[in-house]
């Protein structure tokens, strides 16, 4: 078969699963609002959470950043590094409590090639069955023995950790700090302890951490430290750029051996072109914004709260997360598909959430809460849902193969 036809089948059979996606093109998408087909809707959908994307600070800083250049011109170890790069990192090893920090141009890049780098044959990775698509891959590429275990449940962890021992070699026990698509936070006191006892090494993704939460010295540095763990706890932490710092980008704190050796063997840090210095120096300026004006975190608590106790209200299916990611689980593909359309007829963005994204039967809105939200959104939303959810029929059908 000719490749075209070929191709032509494949997105034939995925239409006919319901599982087509739709690129959705806007306009402008000025947080917490999206302009699409010139109609201003409110976005729920984005993972701008504390509003920093459009802040007049962090647009300065891009646009100055780019008189350094539009782009980095090449690899980082080639001609690609900049004093602007240095000082992110630094600004990154000081908000974590880490000795140093490595930026990568993407999350996706900084999991795959910090697995790969850490861990090959002859080892083990341990994942959490819900782990970031991200975290798989690179558990795949690793060519480790790959052990994978129930959503955070951590007597299974301990007997794959046993397992692992027993293979030999070292073990990377790799999970979400928040999970991306649930919103639940890991258990990683239990988990540091696991690691702690099996000799493995701990890696947490703070993708929807970082900037959100922390401890008391280091407000923003992600779940971790907001559960106390330390660098020993968690040796290796990844975070991105592109969800609370509202921009583009991510990074690998650590120890000073930790980041020297992704310099020299993290693949999809050495092979790729450098993060452009407009990012650099816009992320920059947004971390110093997010420390500078802790109220943001305490308006985005709120505001999740408001929604929290809104939706619970009204018997919705919400999920057991206190982060800023909500999902309003309902099951069925098809019925989550009517709801996104029927809140999007309304004026409201929010993400539909199918299969192979999230596992069959578990469908979903993700809900997503920012700062920049204004309480009165939230209200109008919750309306929104009372009557797009009832003419989807979606809760009195009572979507039931709902994962607990
Ligand atoms: N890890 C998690 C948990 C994520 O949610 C994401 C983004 N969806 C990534 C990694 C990848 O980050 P990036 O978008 O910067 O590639």
């Amino acid at each position: 078969m000719t490749l075209r036809a070929t191709l032509q089948a494949r997105l034939a059979e995925r239409r006919e699963r319901g599982l087509y996606r739709q690129l959705k093109t806007l306009e402008a998408a000025p947080s917490p609002t999206a302009v699409v087909d010139g109609r201003s809707m409110v976005a729920f959908s984005s993972n701008d959470y504390l509003g920093l994307a459009c802040h007049p600070q962090v647009i300065a800083a891009q646009q100055e950043g780019a008189r350094l250049g539009a782009g980095a011109t090449a690899s980082h170890l080639v001609n690609g590094h900049l004093q602007i790069h240095e000082a992110l990192q630094e600004e990154i090893a000081a908000a974590t409590g880490r000795e140093a920090a490595l930026v990568f141009s993407s999350g996706y890049a900084a999991n795959m090639g910090t697995i790969c780098a850490l861990i090959g044959r002859g080892d083990s990775i341990v994942s959490d069955k819900l782990n970031h698509a991200s975290l798989i891959d690179g558990a795949r590429l690793s060519r480790a023995e790959s052990l994978r275990f129930a959503h955070s449940d951590t007597a299974a962890l301990a007997r794959q950790l046993q397992r692992a021992r027993n293979t030999g070699g070292n073990t990377l026990v790799a999970v979400d700090g928040v999970y991306s698509m649930d919103g639940d936070c890991a258990p990683l006191a239990e988990i540091a302890g696991l690691c702690r006892e099996h000799d493995a090494w701990l890696m947490v993704d703070e993708a929807h951490g970082f900037g959100l939460m922390g401890s008391e010295k280091l407000p923003v540095a992600g779940s971790a430290a907001a559960m106390g763990l330390t660098g020993e706890d968690a040796p290796i932490l990844m975070g991105t750029l592109g969800k609370a710092a509202g921009n583009a980008g991510a990074f690998v704190a650590g120890s000073r051996e930790l980041i020297d050796y992704l310099v020299q063997f993290a693949r999809t840090y050495i092979y790729t072109t450098g993060m452009p210095p407009a990012v650099a120096s816009g992320a920059l300026a947004a971390l110093q914004v997010m420390q500078r004006e802790p109220e943001r975190q305490q308006r985005l608590r709120n505001n999740i709260d408001r929604f929290r106790r809104g939706a619970a209200e009204r018997g919705l299916p919400l999920g057991d997360s206190t982060s800023p990611i909500q999902p309003l689980l309902l099951g069925c593909d098809q019925t989550v598909m009517r709801v996104a359309a029927e809140l999007a007829t309304q004026g409201f963005l929010v993400g539909a959430i199918r299969p192979p994204t999230v596992p069959v039967g578990t469908a979903r809105l993700r809900i997503t809460l920012s700062a920049a939200h204004d309480p009165a959104q939230i209200t109008a939303l919750l309306a929104a849902l009372d009557s797009a959810l009832e003419d989807a029929g979606a809760l009195s059908t009572g979507s039931s193969e709902v994962r607990p």
